[in-house]
């Protein structure tokens, strides 16, 4: 803990630097064009904006990875784009892999020429024995021009093409997995979202990343520490082809329990329609969380306070929503709701007889957040849980009112009630409560500070929606089926009637009912349909109780 004080700054920030660098340093975050970004993607964007934007002063390049023709589409490529703006990242230059196609050729090329790399027909299977056994592959010496021309093959995306790869030729025996010939080209005869049918033949990711960040300039290539391995094979690539050095930067992946943080099984809750899309709230996404009402700026300190560290835990989200609170807490405007389910009107005795109507404070440490209106009448209603726990003659606080004194309680039973009582188990629903105002009273000294809302004005219906987890286990390993663990039941809704003030309420504001929580307007109130709100977390349950 002393340690990381010291490398900390003011703002509680992590103290990260790069090695040799300052201002003019370039950085490059990488998505593949594959689905929406993540919060583990926001991680690497927000970490290579930090470095390219806050503490130095150097570019960022955006590079759509876009070397996969099956997996990529327009759709993501533009989500990126608007979700890194949501998150206001501003890329200094936007380039795709696919731009580098001809380059890459051409340096395979050399390196076949050079004797750096060949071309192979060995089964993927046997392929993946060779390496684990050390062993080189047959055609591992074959010659230039045999090598050259599998490759021609390839590129024309013949019967013949298909079969091969070319393999660089690097270490069949290194103890580093990396470096025991990577394959570095694939035939693929797949029209590609850009470049259309002009290529058939595909690099991989492990050959194209040290290329082209050579190529554009990039000094510093942060990347996951799942590539520490890789590291010696990147380094490997631009030695071999005389490239401009660039350095490895390595930071830990995210993960969170419960939580599911691949592009692939992603997809799958959204093609088994276990969400809605890719922007629901229960989704990880950039959009997800952002609807689940997650602010920006509690994003991006949440990650750069994970900083450098290299060790890939499993976070808790309580932390993550924690630090979300501290934003929202402050400026969120407060209103009120009652449940309908069971809600117990109640006679205000002492009230005016005609209803009336006060502007209030929508915070009551933030005057910046503006007024309400509080309409004040002699019929009101209250939870039925609030309603339960009055005892004859007891003193409460009616919220934004004052004092009262509890002069009657009426019970009844409902049917499901009544079987109940029958085994001496019934709760006492509270059909009515007659409360005397008793506003001289001390707010400080009850104990029961209730929401409350007049009936006297337009109620606005609110549908108040809550989350459950996806998954129910809180780390998917690899052998886990991810069917067999999937949460049956992940939305709650209950219905409320919300005071008058909430029917101004837009899409993306996020407010606090008295006493439930926070919440994010996700539809506004609209031709006498609910406004629907979403819940905000604030603790580590996805659904508070
Ligand atoms: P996924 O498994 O979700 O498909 P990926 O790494 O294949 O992830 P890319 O689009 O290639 O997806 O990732 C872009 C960048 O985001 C990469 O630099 C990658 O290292 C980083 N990244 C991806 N997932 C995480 C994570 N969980 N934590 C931190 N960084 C991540
Ligand atoms: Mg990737
Ligand atoms: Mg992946």
């Amino acid at each position: 803990a002393k340690d990381e004080k010291k490398t900390r700054d003011e703002g509680g920030n992590y103290d990260i630097g790069l090695q040799d660098a300052g201002d003019g340093v370039v950085t490059r975050f990488p998505p593949e064009p594959s689905g929406y970004l993540h919060i583990g993607h926001a991680k690497a964007a927000l970490l290579n904006d930090y470095f390219a934007h806050t503490k130095y002063k150097g570019t960022l390049i955006l590079r759509f990875d876009d070397t996969n023709p099956l997996k990529e589409k327009q759709e993501f490529q533009d989500s990126i784009i608007e979700d890194l703006a949501l998150m206001g990242i501003k890329a200094d230059m936007k380039t795709h892999t696919s731009d580098y196609f001809q380059e890459l050729y051409e340096h395979c090329i050399q390196m076949i020429k050079e004797g750096n790399a060949y071309a192979d027909d060995t089964l993927k299977e046997d392929m993946a024995k060779e390496r684990e056994k050390f062993q080189p592959s047959k055609r591992r010496d074959a010659s230039v021009e045999e090598n050259l021309g599998h490759f021609e093959e390839m590129k024309a995306g013949t019967e013949e093409g298909v079969r091969w790869s070319i393999r660089a030729k690097i270490d069949y025996a290194s103890t580093n997995g990396a470096m025991r010939d990577p394959v570095i080209y694939r035939c693929k005869p797949e029209p590609h979202h850009r470049t259309g049918t002009t290529w058939k033949i595909y690099p991989t990711y492990d050959f194209c990343c040290p290329i082209v960040d050579s190529i554009e300039g990039v000094t510093h290539a942060l990347r996951t520490t799942e590539y520490n391995d890789r590291d010696a094979q990147y380094q490997w690539f631009l030695k071999t082809l005389k490239l401009r050095h660039v350095y490895n930067w390595n930071f830990a992946r995210m993960n969170f329990i419960r939580t599911l943080l691949s592009k692939r099984k992603l997809t799958k809750l959204v093609e088994m329609g276990k969400v809605w899309d890719w922007s629901d709230p229960r989704m990880p996404t950039v959009r997800g969380i952002r609807r689940r009402g997650m602010t920006i700026p509690a994003l991006q300190e949440f990650i750069l306070k994970q900083g450098p560290s290299k060790n890939i835990v499993n976070l808790d989200w309580s932390t993550f929503w924690a630090t979300n609170k501290k934003y929202i807490d402050p400026v969120a405007a407060r209103y009120t709701a009652v449940v309908i389910a069971h809600k117990c009107p109640v006679t205000i005795i002492g009230a005016r007889a005609a209803p009336y109507t006060e502007d209030k404070d929508k915070h009551a440490k933030n005057k910046d957040v503006g007024t309400k209106k509080v309409v004040y009448s002699a019929n009101v209603i209250v939870d039925q849980e609030d309603a339960q726990s009055f005892e004859q003659d007891e003193e409460i606080t009616l919220m934004n009112w004052g004092n009262a004194i509890v002069r009657k309680i009426s019970y009844s039973l409902s049917p499901l009630d009544v079987v109940k009582s029958a085994v001496g188990s019934a709760p006492k629903v509270v059909s009515a409560l007659e409360l005397e105002l008793h506003l001289q009273g001390d707010v400080k000294k009850t104990k029961k500070k209730v929401t409350w809302l007049s009936t006297d004005q337009d109620l606005v219906p609110v549908e108040l929606v809550d989350f459950d987890y996806l998954v129910t286990k809180d780390k998917l390993e690899p052998e886990d089926q991810l069917e067999d663990f999937l949460t049956r039941e992940t939305e709650f809704r209950t219905s409320a009637l919300a005071d008058c003030n909430v029917a101004e309420l837009k899409e993306d504001d996020i407010i606090q009912f008295d006493r439930k929580g926070f919440f994010r307007v996700d539809k506004p109130f609209l031709h006498g349909q609910p406004a629907v709100l979403f819940q905000i977390p604030t603790s580590a349950k996805a659904r508070p109780d």
